[in-house]
This record gives structure tokens, sequence and C-alpha cells, in this order.
């Protein structure tokens, strides 16, 4: 049976462990058991390393809850950067330190980008060939075998990615074709997907292809669930401010279960069956209050789905 979480926002913390404790509390209160720690958004990392003082002070703050944790690397870690590898391939190595140390065995690694997004506006996809792609998953491929490993005991869960207008495709983990393989390429078994449920939705109305067809195909890899909801359109990397883009349901907006248009009763059965693992609700800050009605929304539905089974 799968349980049920949500994400500490690392934009809502941003570096205060007193944000993250009143959090934790207030899923506390809700009931949850299962928590997605943000390690960029408790300023545990820096320059590639572990701050040891904070770290402690993480550890001492999680004392006092009883929570399973999973933990979200760093958004802009990309283990196929050319300019500067080693420090990406550090905060990685440092990320699975951290999950170690607070006893989580599952970290979300968003897949590496051919383009990283801060780059879109000084690129362009003319710049790729072959020869460089073939390059830069080589390294993503070599970079998490060192990785997982090192860290036998815990999964490195790949994301697939969203699409941008304009500059996809950027990402191999747009398409989950290309994830599969890439995993099947890496033969770690403690390497496997993160299956982020609105990217996938964003994905196969960009690209065009069956979202459920998708899950079927990925369903022995997924070991993490990120769910969250959208209208399936995709935006520019610029758009980025939620006032302009929510009248016109635009972006992967990270809406609270129900919110959107993601037809999850289609979605989710075919991804949950025998799945075990954590699901967590990847919803933007500015909706927290809304996280319970969001659960009660995901509840209802995985409830019908599983008494329609019957
Ligand atoms: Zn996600």
């Amino acid at each position: 049976m799968y349980q049920l979480g949500c994400k500490v926002d690392e934009t809502r913390v941003d570096g205060n462990l007193s944000a993250v404790e009143k959090d934790l509390q207030t899923f506390k209160e809700w009931g949850f058991q299962v928590v997605e720690l943000p390690v960029h958004g408790l300023d545990v990392i820096v320059n590639g390393k572990i701050q040891q003082n904070k770290m402690q002070q993480v550890l001492d703050l999680l004392v006092d809850f009883s929570f399973q944790y999973s933990v979200h690397a760093p958004n802009p870690i990309n283990l196929m950067d050319q300019a500067d590898p080693e420090i990406h391939f550090q905060v990685l190595d440092s990320t699975l330190q951290f999950a170690r140390k607070i006893k989580s065995n599952v970290v979300v690694y968003h897949a590496g980008r051919y383009i990283a997004e801060e780059w879109f506006p000084y690129s362009n996809q003319d710049q790729l060939n072959d020869d460089l792609i073939l390059l830069m998953l080589q390294q993503e491929i070599t970079y998490i075998r060192k990785l997982a490993d090192k860290y036998p005991d815990v999964m490195i869960c790949i994301e697939n990615a969203r699409p941008y207008t304009f500059y996809s495709p950027y990402c191999y983990a747009e398409n989950i074709d290309s994830l599969l393989n890439l995993l099947e390429t890496i033969n770690r078994r403690n390497v496997k997907m993160t299956l982020d449920i609105g990217h996938l939705f964003m994905a196969a109305n960009f690209f065009g292809y069956d979202p459920i067809e998708a899950i079927n195909k990925a369903k022995p890899f997924i070991q993490h669930i990120h769910i969250h909801d959208n209208f399936g359109k995709s935006i520019l990397f610029t758009e980025k401010q939620q006032t302009h883009l929510l009248p016109f349901g635009k972006g992967d907006m990270h809406l609270p279960v129900g919110f959107g248009s993601i037809p999850f009763s289609d979605f989710l059965p075919d991804c949950l069956s025998h799945y075990d693992q954590f699901i967590i609700m990847e919803i933007r800050s500015r909706y927290f209050q809304d996280i319970e009605e969001s659960r009660k929304n995901l509840c209802a539905i995985l409830q019908k789905n599983l008494k329609d089974k019957e």
C-alpha cells in the first residue's frame, strides 16, 4: 500500500529552520506520516559541502517528529553540465549524505538537461549535436552509477521533466521512453524513477504522446510519485509570475489535486497497482492552506478507484 505525504516547500522556508519546524508541526496536525524535505531549503549544503552545524540543527529539529522522509535534491543539479560538472556531482553526493543522515532512503533528482533552464535565453538547440548529446548522457550515466554504488542504501529516483514552449526538447526525461532507456543503461538496483504526474500530463500534451501508455511502460521503474494539478498548458521559461499565469491556466502550476484538469482517475489506477512507496503532493507554497483539500480530493479518487476494482 502506498503512503501519502507532502513536501516542505523550499521557497516558503528559505533556509529558516523555524519555518520548517512550523510546517512540520502543521503536517503532523493534519495527520501526515511522510514528508519530502528539500535539502536546498534548509541551507545544509554550501558550495558542494554539508555544513556540519546546520546538519546538526536539522537533526535536532527532526528528533521531535516521527515522519518518514524522502529528500528532494536541489533543482539546478545537472550532471550533464559541461562548464563545471564536478560541483553538480558534489552537490548530489552531499544530498545523498544528507538523506542517509536523516535516515531517508529516497532522493529525487531532476534528470540532466542538455540545455539547463537558466541558459535558455542564451542557447538554442542548434548548438547541440549528436556527439555532444551522447557525451552528456554518458556523463550522466557515469556520475549516477558512481553515486549509486557509493550509497547502496539510498534509492536515486530520476524525475521526468516538464516541457517548455520554444525550448523543448531540452531534457531527455520529457520523454518517458528516453528516461526508461537511460535507467536500463545505468542498470543499478537503486536507480529508479520519480513519476511526476503533473509533468507527465504537460509533456504528453506538448509532444502528443499517450500518458497512460507511458505510465504502463514506466510501472516497473516507478519508486516515487509526485502529484499536483495543472491544465497541461506549457509556457516559456520566462513566465514565472503565478498571478499572471493562473487566470489563463498556464504552466506547471503545482495546484492542489482537483484544482486543474488532470484526469487522475485515468492515470492513478495504472500506476498504483502493486505500488507500495510514497506519493508526495508537491503543492506550490501559495496553496499551502489548500493541502488538506488536495488530500481529500486525492483520497476520494483513490478510494473510488479501489472500489471500482473490487
Ligand atoms: Zn516533481
